[in-house]
């Protein structure tokens, strides 16, 4: 489908999709196909040089994984995406394209654990670093990069606070900087949060949660805006330089607002391989059918919820940028006017003990680390994600010890808050 003009509702079923060329068949099928064979020898070699986009083998390109990429890419307005094994891997495989040994990137500090435990430490073998600031303050992003500095990355709505980020204004220090702003939209999906229209130049996805939404498949995507002039900021080599795996091929000269995509597929997942399965692809493009639907609903549950929880004296603190009480709330209606997401964490009196109470009695809300399942998920991350964090660095990121995080799922709200209090009820004794 060509249109990108059409509504979310209609490209979140169509976008990239068509019926099969030789069956007719119209859900996307799962192409669970390693290799394509080639016309002639010269189409092989056409393939090969990237002289024609085609299909050679299933670690670089598959169809089904193709619509997918597509299909997130028209969700949020970019110009073409790389889908890959994780949301970890989207993350790797965006850093690989920008860095070089030596290189940093200026990090927000209210990050998922796993990224933050990713950029504190693993990237580090690879000779990357990250410096982790308040992305709130401008002024301290601004001074936290240098020269070798190669990308600011935030999540659009962070992980486990439910804290907004002001995607505009990081916007526009990433362009003072000529370096490209990531933003990790996750947990807000394109339904609530399109960073590329915010200025964003790439946009990074797990999407394990809230895209495939049924709690089946781990994957990643990462998508690009197309907007980034990396020759002109001549400090991205992968993009600009000679390639001397493809006989000297320029990615930006060759492919424009594409290189980034090209690069991700021809190099990136090439030879780091971290390519995401057919299968996976397809339960996430059933997912993704619905996305819409489900985030309407994942948000009045939340919105519902927190507002409960918020008035209950067992409870000492919800940070749902939704309710009027969080410091991000005018940020959010102004930024985020579908709603602030499903994710948030409350404090619970009694500290870490009774939080582990909390969580050993809820019966609807499961005890697991995934987030933007259909169903409701609690979870402790002093105990959990972020367990490997130091006791500042999870201050930091809003997962002190007394704290509890929800991802609202869209069941019966009223059950939901049901559970909830017996939970606390039981935690609080
Ligand atoms: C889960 C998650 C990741 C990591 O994704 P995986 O698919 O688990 O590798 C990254 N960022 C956010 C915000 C997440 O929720």
């Amino acid at each position: 489908m060509s249109d990108k003009s059409y509504g979310f509702d209609t490209l979140q079923i169509h976008a990239g999709s068509r019926p099969d060329p030789t069956t007719g068949a119209r859900q996307t099928p799962i192409y669970q196909n390693t290799a394509y064979v080639f016309r002639d020898t010269d189409h092989a070699a056409a393939l090969f040089n990237l002289q024609e986009v085609g299909y050679i083998y299933s670690r670089l390109t598959n169809p089904t994984v193709s619509v997918l990429q597509e299909r997130i890419a028209a969700l949020e307005g970019g110009v073409g995406g790389v889908g890959t094994s994780s949301g970890h891997a989207a993350q790797i495989m965006a850093l690989f394209a920008l860095m070089r040994p030596g290189d940093n990137i200026v990090a927000s500090t209210r990050l998922y654990g796993g990224t933050v435990t990713q950029f504190s430490h693993t990237i580090r073998r690879f000779g990357w670093s990250a410096t982790f600031v308040d992305t709130d303050d401008l002024e301290a992003v601004e001074a936290a990069a240098d020269d070798r500095t190669r990308a600011i990355f935030c999540e659009s709505i962070a992980n486990p606070g439910g804290y907004v980020s002001d995607i505009p204004a990081l916007a526009k220090v990433a362009e003072r900087l000529q370096v490209p702003l990531i933003v990790d939209n996750t947990s807000a999906t394109p339904w609530l949060c399109r960073p590329i229209e915010m200025g964003a130049t790439l946009v990074v996805h797990s999407t394990t949660k809230y895209l495939s939404g049924n709690g089946t498949s781990v994957g990643g995507a990462i998508i690009d805006s197309g907007r980034f002039d990396w020759t002109a900021a001549g400090k991205f080599p992968a993009l600009t330089e000679p390639e001397p795996a493809y006989h000297g091929l320029k990615f930006h000269e060759t492919f424009g607002p594409m290189a980034f995509t090209f690069h991700g597929i021809a190099i990136g997942l090439r030879d780091l391989g971290m390519t995401m399965a057919p299968m996976s692809a397809f339960q996430t493009l059933l997912g993704i059918e619905t996305l819409s639907l489900r985030m309407e609903r994942h948000v009045r549950n939340a919105e519902k919820i927190a507002a409960w929880l918020e008035a209950d004296p067992r409870v000492t603190e919800v940070t749902y940028a939704g309710l009027p009480s969080s410091p991000w709330y005018e940020r959010a209606k102004r930024l985020y006017p579908k709603g602030a997401g499903a994710l948030f964490t409350f404090g619970v009196r009694g500290g870490y003990e009774a939080c582990t109470r909390l969580v050993n009695s809820v019966e609807i809300f499961s005890h697991v680390v995934n987030l933007g399942d259909t169903r409701s998920i609690i979870n402790h991350p002093a105990s959990t994600t972020h367990r490997q964090l130091t006791p500042e660095q999870q201050e930091a990121a809003g997962a002190g010890p007394d704290t509890v995080r929800l991802s609202i799922g869209i069941e019966d709200a009223d059950d939901l808050i049901r559970d909830l209090d017996q939970a606390l009820a039981k935690a609080t004794a």
